[in-house]
């Protein structure tokens, strides 16, 4: 199938090639300002970000792949494929989760990211493999769902008798078909292939004959969202307007009608919502969605909403690893100021969808506020939910542990791996974003990028780095030809003294270290706009912009009204939040400890330790029991780890808030 994009200079930008498709040139009337340099135009070969994604591809990705075939997840579409050839199988039993379906779609959707950065004809092979399984199990009219088709007499209990009958209360049917959409987009423009797209695009056409505006016959909210994100992809790669008004359509639905709850963000309509409320990946999912059709239809209700909410959530209820979600029950946000940490949630897959909503929201307004936000998530709460080895996860991430979590290597709802698998190739697209004659500079990581401008003009960018142990960055600028544009630098609000936007945590100390900029070895001043400074000039290849960020050892304090971390510090050091763990520390205790405001702490590389960490040292106190009952206060040696990098040596404690004094330590 050849397909003709009316968007065509949006697919090659996005791409960095037309992969020899028919791309007319005709831009989109609306679409995102700020528009991020994709992963495939950015290679890091840095000491953090390059080994991670490798064992992402090497490791995760296969062994997901492993995990998906051992639990059935791929017989699921045998066996429907079976059905629908008419074949008698003695096997109908559902698949345990309506939405098993979606964990291999997220792994291809990594895979095809991995692919289209570094060749393999192996994983290449396998792909296409799978997606003609997955094929196989669509019903000629385009749905695709094994919960159902497997028996449809008897389908999954959840999926209610009838097609979408049980939407809205958990069939995940459109859940489902999200992430086929998802990973059908990513897979296409990774490959240039569009055997999955095909597939992709029969379901898109059922949905919108189904529930398409105007056609009236059906209307419900999909019960989790994320078949909007996946939508606006297929809107973006195909041009077809179906696509997006169908999107705009599930939105619109939300709310729209009695019987909807907060759980599911239903209770009112989503313009009209100004608090984070209900399941938290649910939630970023939807805000997600939401900023991509007010992209691309220009519709501003939808970004006034999502600013609003945003407000809440950086204001009111973000965790200081970036986490989201403060109430098991639910998976979802508690009300104001409410996150316990031995009991906080912050979904590995919530993680996702907070970095996926605040990329978005930099899309839009291009502020460095959200990528604040973005970065804090991504190298805190979001890369704890894989172990080093890229072979065991976290589905919630808790900020205190009595000893009890412990990685796993699988779910038996298995979204978190499957998220982080697909969100980590994708990295190195979140580094670089162009607006206009300028480029932003929004993360810190070594590697190299070749951007274009819209007149074909080229630039390469060589970060240097050793971020985030180190804050000094060297940038070599190299246009094609001398050229007047603007380099945007972001200056981290951790570097300016402020962690998050709002007043929900502030460092208890002014660091008055200053950042500092040259180019070509002349200070520059550092002069903020939106959190950038931005150097207008002429570029010529080989000139140097070299930006310093101080990195001492910080002490976080919450807001008063955060009754968790009252009497609390929290440790940070450039963008790593720290925790202190049970092997560190003498006894293997943390949880009794606690650290005083003046004590000094410095801060080390260690090289050996989970894969060369820096660790923070210093000296604390632990309270324990006498042998006449009496608290016995001793000062003993204390280090801090990374938070990510928590849970690779087995159970024990850990805490990331720790008292600075005696009244706040557990007691013994
Ligand atoms: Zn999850």
């Amino acid at each position: 199938m050849k397909i003709t994009c009316p968007l065509g200079c949006l697919l090659a930008g996005a791409l960095g090639t037309s992969f020899g498709l028919n791309l007319p040139a005709a831009p989109a009337v609306h679409d995102y300002p700020y528009r991020l340099v994709p992963f495939t135009a950015v290679h890091l070969d840095d000491l953090f970000w390059a080994p991670r994604l490798e064992t992402n591809r090497i490791v995760t990705i296969p062994y997901a792949f492993g995990k998906c075939e051992e639990s059935g997840r791929m017989d699921n579409f045998e066996r429907a494929a079976a059905v629908l050839r008419g074949e008698n199988i003695t096997n109908r039993k559902p698949p345990g989760f309506p939405f098993d379906d979606t964990d291999p779609y997220k792994v291809l959707e990594g895979a095809s990211y991995a692919l289209a950065v570094q060749p393999d004809p192996k994983m290449q092979a396998y792909l296409d493999h799978l997606i003609e399984l997955i094929a196989s199990a669509q019903e000629p009219d385009g749905y695709l769902y094994t919960a159902r088709t497997i028996d449809p007499q008897h389908p999954h209990p959840w999926s209610g008798v009838r097609r979408w009958a049980s939407e809205e209360a958990g069939s995940h049917e459109l859940y489902d078909a999200g992430h086929l959409f998802e990973a059908a987009a990513a897979h296409y423009q990774a490959t240039g292939e569009t055997n999955l797209l095909e597939v992709a695009l029969k379901e898109a056409n059922l949905l919108y004959k189904t529930f398409g505006p105007g056609t009236n016959q059906l209307h419900l909210w999909p019960g989790h969202e994320i078949v909007e994100m996946g939508l606006a992809k297929l809107y973006r790669v195909t041009g077809d307007r179906r696509y997006l008004d169908l999107a705009k359509y599930f939105i619109d639905m939300r709310g729209s009608y009695p019987g909807g709850d907060d759980y599911h963000q239903s209770r009112i309509p989503p313009v009209d919502q100004t608090e984070a409320v209900g399941h938290a990946v649910r939630a970023g999912y939807l805000y997600s969605g939401m900023a991509d059709v007010a992209a691309l239809t220009g519709d501003k209700s939808y970004v006034h909403a999502i600013d609003r909410i945003w407000e809440n959530v950086v204001g009111k209820k973000l965790y200081i690893t970036g986490g989201i979600g403060s109430v098991p029950r639910i998976e979802g946000f508690g009300p104001d100021y409410s996150l316990p940490n031995r009991t906080a949630y912050c979904e590995t897959c919530a993680a996702v969808a907070n970095d996926f909503w605040n990329a978005r929201l930099f899309e839009l307004h291009g502020n460095a506020q959200y990528v604040d936000v973005f970065e804090r998530t991504l190298y805190n709460g979001l890369l704890s939910g894989v172990s080093l080895d890229g072979t065991k996860f976290f589905y919630p991430n808790v900020l205190e542990s009595d000893g009890t979590q412990g990685r796993s290597p699988w779910f038996g709802c298995a979204c978190c791996p499957g998220n982080i698998t697909r969100f980590l190739p994708s990295v190195p697209g979140y580094v670089y974003a162009q607006q206009g004659n300028t480029i932003f500079v929004n993360l810190f990581a070594g590697g190299t990028a070749d951007i274009k401008w819209n007149n074909g003009r080229a630039i390469k960018l060589t970060q240097e780095t050793a971020y985030p142990w180190d804050g000094a960055v060297r940038i070599t600028v190299a246009p094609d030809k001398k050229s007047r544009f603007a380099m945007a630098i972001r200056i981290p609000g951790w570097a300016r003294n402020e962690p998050v936007p709002g007043n929900l945590y502030r460092f208890a100390d002014t660091n008055i270290e200053p950042v500092t900029l040259n180019v070509n070895g002349q200070p520059v001043p550092v002069k903020l706009d939106k959190g950038y400074v931005s150097l207008k000039r002429s570029w010529k290849s080989g000139d140097v912009i070299k930006l310093n960020l101080p990195m001492p050892v910080r002490r976080i304090v919450a807001n008063e009204k955060v009754a968790a971390d009252r009497g609390r510090v929290a440790l940070q050091r450039g963008p790593i939040v720290f925790c202190a763990e049970w092997p560190d520390n003498p006894g293997g205790k943390v949880r009794n400890l606690f650290l005083p405001d003046d004590r000094l702490l410095a801060a080390q590389f260690e090289p050996a330790l989970l894969n060369g960490v820096e660790t923070i040292t210093g000296k604390a106190f632990s309270v324990t029991r006498g042998e006449d009952g009496q608290l016995v206060k001793t000062e003993q040696d204390f280090k801090a780890i990374p938070y990510f990098a928590w849970a690779n040596r087995g159970k024990g404690e850990m805490e990331v808030w720790l008292a600075d004094s005696q009244s706040g330590a557990a007691q013994p």
